[in-house]
């Protein structure tokens, strides 16, 4: 019985409306300025169920001289359900203009989907809040009781002939075709949620990671002393050893110091999770901070820095740009400038390092930022690390353009810290 009604023209219906629903969450996915927008979120949902109702109106299930059947109020209810009454009224003007074009104008539409407008408009806030089994029990009854209303609306209306297809295609299957996109939609966006929290949890691994490994980057140097001092504490060792012994005792001493600075320079007992933070201001403080290392190395410093805001932790930012600034510095052993710039693009900020040293081969390019790699007699290969690590964490980018013998740039690239509307700001100095 059924059986009889499923055709395939339901299933070309059904095709559509799925494979927008797909192909809204697909491009959601994969754009981070729609999932940030709003705006552009309903846009998007509009366009894509938009498209679902025209293609379910061209390719009806049914056409007799009443009435056209097929299931473009899923798409409808779907988008104003979960887009609210800006896209359900896209929808609709949509819809009745494609009605209009391919069948003719028929007043008696204009009403049933004004009523489904509005019905499914009031319900959206509350819809949106609802879990998924909510969700799906909200809209599976809307469908059903709205395609009941109106119907007893076009009967005193128009008195409208109901048939039998009429009755199965637009009041029995729907809320189950609803049901079927409800699901769909939530599922994909679960799945989103789930990617977006993993990938929060990832970042978050990587405080603790380095909290992790300096401890044990630590740990090594210090039992070499240890062992050192042990032995030169067994008694009378001839006066060459013991000057061997400490000499190294003292060289594990330095790196155990040299570790401490590339992690640990600017780490304060209770650091703030994440603080705004200007960037021509604290780039100016860490050039300060080396300016001797830069003097004693005959490098000169040059900078120009715009104002602009990111949102990070300030000792990561001072230990990040810390470390950078050091290699720069060290791959100038003859002297040279390092230069350093910060441009604010609104939505983003530039920094750029570059000095005219001694450059980077493909190969060292390539392994910049692996822990332990370094082409220096002490190097401890920490630094880079580091410094990629804040950077990926801050949500930035990194990109390394090196010539051997001729110098090294570092182009980092943050994401801005959105500003707050103009009502809510402060008054900002220059
Ligand atoms: P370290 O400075 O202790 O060697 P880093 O992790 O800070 O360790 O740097 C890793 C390696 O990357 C360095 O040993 C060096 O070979 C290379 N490097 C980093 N920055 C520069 C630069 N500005 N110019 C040339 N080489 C660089
Ligand atoms: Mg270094």
């Amino acid at each position: 019985m059924a059986g009889l009604y499923i055709n395939q023209h339901v299933l070309n219906n059904l095709f559509y409306i799925l494979v927008t629903v797909f192909a809204f969450s697909f491009i959601y996915d994969h754009s981070p300025a729609i999932q940030r927008k709003p705006l552009y979120n309903r846009a998007l949902l509009s366009t894509c169920l938009a498209l679902a109702s025209v293609l379910c109106m061209k390719f009806p299930i049914y056409i007799d001289p009443t009435c056209i059947h097929d299931f473009r109020q899923i798409p409808f209810l779907l988008g104003t359900l979960y887009g609210g009454g800006g896209v359900g009224a896209v929808l609709f003007v949509v819809s009745m203009l494609a009605r209009t074009i391919l069948y003719g104008f028929q007043p008696l539409t204009l009403i049933v989907y004004a009523i489904m407008l509005v019905a499914a408009a009031a319900a959206s806030p509350l819809f949106r809040r609802l879990p998924r089994s909510g969700k799906l029990f909200t809209a599976i009854w809307l469908t059903f009781l709205l395609a009941v209303l109106t119907t007893f609306v076009a009967i005193i209306i128009a008195d409208f002939p109901v048939t039998k297809p009429y009755i199965v295609y637009f009041i029995l299957m729907p809320p189950f075709v609803m049901m079927f996109a409800v699901y769909l939609m939530e599922t994909l966006h679960e799945a989103q949620l789930a990617r977006a929290e993993l990938m929060k949890m990832e970042k978050m691994e990587i405080v603790s990671q380095l909290a992790a490994s300096i401890s044990h980057e630590i740990r090594n140097p210090l039992t070499v002393v240890k062992g050192f001092i042990q032995l030169l504490q067994t008694g009378p060792l001839p006066r060459e050893t013991e000057e061997r012994y400490i000499r190294i005792a003292l060289e594990e001493v330095k790196r155990a110091e040299a570790i401490i600075h590339d992690y640990l320079t600017f780490a304060k007992p209770a650091p703030k999770e994440t603080e705004p933070i200007d960037v021509a201001v604290e780039l100016q403080k860490v050039l300060q901070m080396i300016a001797p290392m830069a003097h004693m190395h005959s490098v000169d410093l040059a900078s120009s820095l715009e104002h602009a805001v990111v949102t990070g932790n300030v000792q990561y930012f001072q230990q990040c740009f810390l470390n950078l600034f050091k290699n720069s510095i060290e791959a100038m052993p003859n002297g040279g400038t390092l230069r350093v710039t910060a441009e604010n693009r609104e939505t983003s900020v530039v920094i750029t390092i570059s000095d005219n040293g001694i450059g980077m081969t493909k190969e060292q390019v390539r392994r910049f930022g692996e822990p332990y790699f370094s082409t220096k007699e002490k190097g401890t290969g920490l630094g880079a690390m580091v410094a990629v690590k804040i950077i990926e964490q801050m949500g930035g980018t990194w990109k390394i353009e090196s010539a051997v013998q001729k110098g090294t740039t570092v182009t980092i690239t943050l994401p801005a810290r959105r500003v707050r509307p103009p009502s809510a700001q402060q008054s900002t100095a220059g």
